[in-house]
């Protein structure tokens, strides 16, 4: 239950005054279901409208409202000429202009002889004062809407900004003053103001500095929301971490077995990762950790290690795939690398019939099954392990929280390591998991040369196209993607397909396409020949993103390379340079490129480091969503914004943290107002953790 003071703030939108039945879907679309979220809709900007009886007394260039009559329409002949209407403000003559626009609509919109009310910015052109394209065109009795300075809101078709101001200054005197939470010394120091202050200052800006999210007021929030955030994460992963942990330390029976059967000696990354979670899963708690690696980095080797803990020990291991293809890999690779030590690495994924999937489950209750490999079909309800003691989540953003957590519901005392190949700016790891432990694989395996990235314009094409045939003669493969049309798979398809028809003769017989139309089973083939060198070309859309491993491709080409996000440039070009040979990647674009488009590709031809381009990328877009966190499960924020608010962020998570480590039942004196916090930002799900079941 919702503390009493905080009820008027989650009354339905229904309830409030100046909200009629109408208007209550248009708030749906603004995401407002209640007093509060319209509390927390924010203005963006404030503008200036001065109603004149007569246009002469406006001021050209500024947002005037005047009421006039429609005297006369003057269609235009060309495309190129607007839709004029003459009106009249009874002492001159105003063209109100349109351009494009269907005729009819603006007959209908403005009959002759019509008293009408019109608010938009006053122009004059050659002598006459003209408006064009009106913000409103309506009745004169609504005058008082469209007159006066009025806070600008983020709208939907059918609200104004004004009708809207004025539900919220009715909702502003019912604000509650409620307790404070924030500590007094930390309000003082920032001379902020109250959680009741600052929204009724934020919503009764008088100057466009009053909008800025660097006022005292907004600060105030943003540390409100992310002290919320923060504080929920830090209680999870507190709680996750305390509950029955089970301290696992290595027997030697495998480990060194396994080391020393590598082909190759771990990098000081790996080792020092791999130390990290040692002494995680040495401790009597349970392991929340987040290794992070480009790709290519060699996180599975990790995974492995640490999955070989859980086994000496007696328990078993999974590790999660987002797509069957990585899923497949992953146990084709793990089997490979524990060949002679006696573990069963195991596949299971949702296309295997009824009857596999049944032999498969009794194999994994019996504990027949050391390394369970898998899709989100691992997660299934009807999945029993023997014992699960570890379970690596892989590219774990594609998986939301509630996945993640019923994955580790799956043992007594599971240890969890998280692997991303995204490489998170710290700003953003803080946003998205609060302080989790981090271990990073920074450096690459030894012998590797850095891929050399070329920025080309699309005309180069031909000489792209030639240059192939060479890298063919060295006995390397190429891939060779080709962008989304608009996030529609069947263009997609179709800028493949056309790819794929004009390079296969140039190459007969060496040339394959994937794309995301196709079954898993078709991909899979392809995706097998060209890994065993049938097709030494493959054309594909974006599905070969993620996982895939075939060291001798050396060249990447990627078509319009202007439209994909640079965190997914980046992957993509993790698909060459896996060997010790040279690798390039040609990014072609095509016109017109922005400016940050231009700058964004610059980024990708200057560092091969994931992490420098993904800072870039945040730097260039102003913070904003990280590719993937939307759909992540991770927490989106309101008013906040990790990127801009940074500093706060850093504060908030040492606040959340101190909070926890004091009072982690948040039962003690001092904390009713935390609790309040947790209530205000719907954060409650957190505090029903803490109370015993
Ligand atoms: P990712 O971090 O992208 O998951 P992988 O674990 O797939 O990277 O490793 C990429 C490739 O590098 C694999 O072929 C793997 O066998 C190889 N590899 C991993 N560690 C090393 C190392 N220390 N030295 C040489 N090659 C390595
Ligand atoms: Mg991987």
């Amino acid at each position: 239950m919702k503390p009493e003071i905080l009820q008027p703030l989650f009354r339905p939108t229904s309830a409030i005054k100046g909200v009629g039945p109408k208007s209550i879907r248009l708030y749906e679309n603004l995401g407002i279901h209640k007093a509060l979220d319209l509390l927390w809709h924010l203005p963006t900007n404030i503008s200036h409208r001065k109603f004149v009886d007569h246009v002469s007394n406006g001021t050209v260039g500024e947002k005037v409202t005047f009421i006039g009559t429609v005297i006369e329409h003057v269609p235009s002949f060309s495309p190129r000429q607007p839709y004029r209407v003459k009106v009249s403000d009874g002492q001159s003559v105003i063209d109100i202009t349109f351009f494009k626009m269907d005729k009819r609509y603006i007959r209908r919109l403005l009959p002759i002889n019509e008293l009408k009310l019109f608010s938009g910015t006053l122009d004059l052109f050659n002598g006459t004062h003209q408006m064009t394209h009106p913000d409103h065109i309506g009745e004169p009795r609504n005058r008082d809407l469209w007159e006066g300075t009025q806070t600008v809101y983020p709208l939907t078709a059918g609200l104004t900004s004004k009708g809207l101001q004025r539900t919220v200054q009715n909702l502003l005197p019912g604000i509650p003053d409620l307790p404070e939470w924030l500590p007094e010394a930390l309000i003082q120091k920032n001379v902020w103001p109250t959680w009741q202050e600052a929204l009724r200052k934020i919503h009764t800006p008088k100057t466009d500095e009053d909008l800025w999210g660097t006022t005292k007021e907004r600060q105030r929030l943003a540390y409100d929301e992310l002290l919320a955030t923060q504080l929920t994460l830090s209680l999870i992963r507190y709680h996750f971490q305390n509950r029955s942990g089970e301290s696992l330390t290595t027997t030697s029976h495998l480990l060194p077995k396994l080391i020393a059967s590598l082909p190759f000696k771990l990098t000081s990354s790996q080792n020092e990762a791999f130390g990290e979670i040692q002494h995680d899963l040495a401790q009597p708690m349970r392991m929340l950790r987040l290794l992070q690696g480009d790709v290519g980095s060699g996180k599975t080797i990790v995974a492995l290690l640490t999955m070989l803990i859980a086994i000496e020990n007696g328990g078993q291991a999974t590790i999660l795939a987002p797509t069957e293809i990585l899923a497949k890999q992953h146990s084709h690779s793990l089997s490979k690398l524990t060949e002679g030590l006696g573990i069963n690495v195991s596949l299971l994924i949702g296309s295997m019939t009824p009857k596999e999937k049944r032999e498969y489950k009794e194999k994994l209750a019996t504990g027949e099954i050391h390394i369970a490999v898998g899709t989100h079909a691992l997660i299934q309800e009807d999945v029993i392990f023997k014992d699960l003691k570890v379970a690596v989540i892989d590219e774990q953003h594609r998986f939301g929280v509630n996945q993640r957590l019923a994955l580790t519901e799956k043992g007594a005392h599971v240890d969890v390591l998280l692997m991303t190949a995204t490489p998170i700016p710290r700003t953003m790891v803080l946003a998205s998991y609060g302080d989790i432990a981090t271990s990073q694989l920074t450096e690459k395996p030894a012998g590797r040369k850095p891929i050399d990235t070329r920025v080309l314009t699309l005309d180069r094409i031909e000489d792209v196209v030639g240059s192939l045939k060479r890298v063919l003669d060295r006995q390397e493969k190429v891939y060779w993607v080709c962008p989304l049309v608009e996030e529609s798979e069947a263009m997609d398809y179709t800028a493949a397909a056309d790819r794929f028809t004009e390079l296969s003769p140039y190459f007969p017989g060496d040339v394959g396409l994937v794309h995301g139309q196709m079954s898993d089973d078709e991909k899979e083939e392809v995706m097998t020949a060209f890994k065993n060198g049938d097709i030494r070309i493959l054309v594909a859309t974006t599905v070969i993103e993620v996982g895939v491993d075939v060291p001798e491709a050396t060249v990447m080409v990627i078509e319009n390379a202007q439209q994909f996000g640079l965190s997914q440039l980046h992957q993509l070009r993790g698909r060459v340079g896996r060997n010790d040979l040279q690798s390039s990647c040609l990014l072609l674009y095509g016109h017109p490129i922005s400016e940050i488009g231009r700058a964004r590709l610059q980024i990708m031809r200057d560092t091969n480091d994931g992490f420098v381009v993904s800072e870039e990328d945040l730097r260039l877009r102003g913070g904003g969503d990280i590719v993937g966190t939307k759909q992540s499960g991770l927490p989106s924020y309101k008013i906040a914004d990790p990127f801009m608010h940074a500093h706060l962020l850093n504060t908030a998570t040492q606040h959340a943290h101190a909070i926890v480590e004091k009072d982690p039942y948040l039962k003690g004196q001092g904390s009713e107002t935390i609790r309040l916090l947790l209530h205000l930002f719907e954060k409650e799900s957190a505090l029903i953790k803490l109370n015993p079941v």
